[in-house]
């Protein structure tokens, strides 16, 4: 029989929570129950900080970075042999078809990668200050970080906020989601075996309305990096503003697709179908409203949506399958609430809309047509596989009609106009945008929200100056 990685990882060793309780895991292809797992209470978020503080003064805060360095890669190792164990657990909690779940599990270890070179690259400047003398600012860590991540990534999402965070010389407390601990227990467990210090890298399961509050306001967590829903985020930033904690946010999006007929824009059509569906939709960059020029409307929609009804949309554990199913029963009654909205609303259906099979959580790809301005499903985020295309006729209408949005997380501008391809870059209001692609995580590069998609930036370097405090010294010359 199978055995999976089901407690509590505090210390350095599993083990399960202080009152007992565990919940239950579904596997949202086949509907069944397959594991319980340890749900941790609020003493066991004290007992992780104690250790975590622990480890943070013991050495982890000073640890050479040389050395830190050979850690961090010791666990992208690790990782990477454990890729296909990885993506099968993904796989199982979410639903993630397995081609997407190794793809994230091969992320993971990138991240690592990434990171453990930057420990001996993120540094301090030195300063001509007026008066003289040597004036330097050091980069330091900040203690126990608490990592709050969601279900859709759960494996590369804690990998982007753990691995920046540890190679800056912090502890980390990772919260995974309720509907997907297993990869960040088994990331927790295998970066330990990779030579971790007990308490380093910490992994509590456990439900956020039990748990999150004491992680946000425990005076020895000194950041909360959170990615997750707006209304949640919220909430976070409220609690941490009592004593000035520093947080990061990537929340919600409703980002643009926006498609010139100058463009190769049968590529679009193409390539614009998993901008928004990949993940059954569940993706905070979905390109979920498409703005297409209107000579090319006609089009683009019937190519579009020829592509969609090609998309293989099942069984997970198969490797031609691009969209598996919904994360859960509720996530999909939420998504089939909207669809019903936009049934009343008059809006059309040129696709989908329906239940491809009968067990398992699914929902086909659906393509909205006229779907009104001010209509939910144009203005919120859905997060399932649904999408809204519209005609635009003037540039500046169109982009004055993105920005409306309260959100700001990514968008796709498709253009073969070079001068057209700046302008607009420039003025969408987000914090990612591709020209005549979807892709919007580049480990390298900076991710993260405008406006009420967020706060701070995961990823590149701009995520271990989130992870540090900036020191300035100032040393006389006598
Ligand atoms: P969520 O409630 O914001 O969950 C994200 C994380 O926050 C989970 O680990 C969750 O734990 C935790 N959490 C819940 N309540 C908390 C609290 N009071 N304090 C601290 N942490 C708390 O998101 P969701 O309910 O899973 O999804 C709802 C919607 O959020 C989605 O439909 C989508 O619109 C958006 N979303 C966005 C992203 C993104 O990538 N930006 C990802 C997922 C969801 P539990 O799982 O135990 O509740
Ligand atoms: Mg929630």
């Amino acid at each position: 029989m199978q055995t999976y990685p089901n407690q509590l990882f505090v210390d350095g060793s599993f083990r399960p929570s202080a009152s007992g309780k565990t919940t239950p895991l579904i596997n949202p292809a086949t509907e069944q129950v397959f594991v319980e797992v340890a749900a941790a209470e609020v003493r066991d978020v004290d007992a992780a900080v104690e250790s975590a503080q622990r480890a943070w003064e013991g050495g982890w805060r000073d640890l050479a970075p040389g050395k830190r360095e050979a850690l961090l890669h010791a666990v992208a190792r690790k990782l990477r042999e454990h890729q296909e164990e990885l993506a099968q657990l993904e796989m199982l909690h979410i639903g993630k078809p397995i081609a997407d779940a190794r793809d994230e599990a091969g992320l993971g270890a990138r991240v690592f990668e990434y990171y453990a070179g930057a420990v001996t690259k993120f540094g301090g400047q030195t300063l001509p200050v007026a008066r003289g003398g040597l004036d330097f600012t050091w980069r330091q860590p900040m203690g126990v970080v608490a990592a709050i991540v969601p279900w859709n990534f759960p494996l590369a999402i804690g990998c982007w906020k753990a691995a920046p965070a540890l190679a800056a010389g912090n502890c980390v407390i990772l919260k995974p989601a309720s509907l997907s601990p297993l990869t960040a227990l088994k990331l927790g467990q295998l970066a330990y075996e990779a030579g971790l210090p007990p308490g380093v890298l910490q992994v509590l399961p456990g439900s956020g309305s039990v748990i999150g509050d004491a992680l946000v306001t425990h005076p020895r967590i000194r950041k909360v990096s959170f990615t997750g829903s707006t209304q949640i985020g919220r909430r976070i930033m409220e609690l941490a503003s009592r004593d000035l904690k520093r947080v990061s946010l990537e929340l919600g999006g409703k980002s643009p697709n926006i498609v010139f007929a100058d463009a190769d824009w049968q590529r679009a059509a193409d390539s614009s179908p998993m901008g928004v569906f990949a993940n059954t939709g569940q993706d905070c960059c979905a390109r979920s409203r498409v703005f297409v020029e209107r000579g090319i409307f006609e089009a683009f929609v019937e190519r579009f949506v020829a592509v969609t009804r090609k998309l293989v949309v099942g069984d997970p554990t198969k490797a031609e399958t691009q969209l598996g199913p919904m994360v859960s029963e509720g996530q999909r009654a939420g998504v089939e609430e909207f669809l019903e909205d936009a049934r009343r609303q008059g809006s059309r259906f040129a696709w989908g809309g329906g239940r491809p099979h009968d067990r398992g959580f699914y929902l086909e790809p659906t393509v909205l047509l006229d779907v009104g301005k001010d209509h939910r499903c144009w203005t919120e985020e859905i997060f399932g596989p649904v999408v809204a295309i519209t005609p635009f006729d003037d540039e500046m209408a169109m982009i004055r009609e993105v920005n409306a949005s309260p959100y700001g997380l990514s968008g796709s501008v498709w253009t073969n106009n070079l001068s057209r391809a700046i302008r607009v870059s420039r003025a969408v209001e987000s914090g990612v945008l591709s020209v005549n692609s979807h892709s919007s995580v580049h480990v390298e590069a900076p991710f993260g929200g405008f406006k009420q998609s967020g706060l701070g930036r995961d990823l590149g370097m701009a995520a271990m100056e989130g992870y540090t405090e900036l020191k300035n010294v100032y040393i006389a010359e006598i």
